[in-house]
């Protein structure tokens, strides 16, 4: 398939600052040379929370996901401003299956530094491009880089997401354009 082809789909659910969505879009485009497009958005998952945790499980909302139908994406980023968990993690910052078709973001945690202050704006949406495009890669069957100057390093903590710069290793960029020619 040519690159062109090769559609990366933003679904919101619910409210999401229409920002958010641009600049998520507009990196796409810029650093992975791939086209996306800004889709309707999507209810809030309220069949996701779990009443104990008050929280959002990410499995529930990707196999939601997964039984909808977008033709005309390859791949598929959801973006929404909810506290997502997975069961192994207190919180996480997005989800992704490898080779998926379906991965998340969440703005909710990256609202706020380690220190309790709130970023601006800028900032926010600068990580929230940082998780897209990682989760993005997962899709793209990159797995976690040990390179800290990755992309796909992984980020438990906003402070290991602050140090997370915004393009790939060589390694990972060549398996990605590999990927990518398939
Ligand atoms: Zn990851
Ligand atoms: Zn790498």
């Amino acid at each position: 398939m040519s690159t062109d082809k090769r559609r990366i789909g933003i679904v919101p659910f619910g409210e999401v600052p229409e920002i958010a969505l641009k600049v998520i879009a507009g990196h796409i485009s810029a650093c992975f040379h791939l086209p996306s497009q800004i889709l309707p958005s999507l209810e809030n998952p309220e069949y996701a929370v779990d009443r104990g945790r008050c929280q959002y499980d990410a499995g529930i909302i990707l196999e939601t996901l997964e039984s909808m139908s977008f033709k005309d994406c390859e791949k598929v980023v959801g973006v929404l401003d909810l506290d997502l968990f997975i069961p192994i993690f207190t919180h996480t910052f997005g989800e992704a299956k490898i080779g998926g078709q379906f991965a998340l973001v969440s703005l909710f945690r990256l609202a706020k530094n380690p220190d309790g202050s709130s970023p601006p704006s800028s900032l926010v949406y600068e990580r929230a491009v940082k998780v897209a495009l990682h989760e993005l890669g997962h899709l793209f069957e990159l797995l976690h880089c040990e390179d800290k100057r990755c992309l796909m390093h992984f980020s438990g903590s906003i402070e290991e997401l602050d140090e997370t710069p915004l393009y790939l290793c060589r390694y990972c960029s060549i398996y990605l354009q590999d990927e990518l020619l398939r």
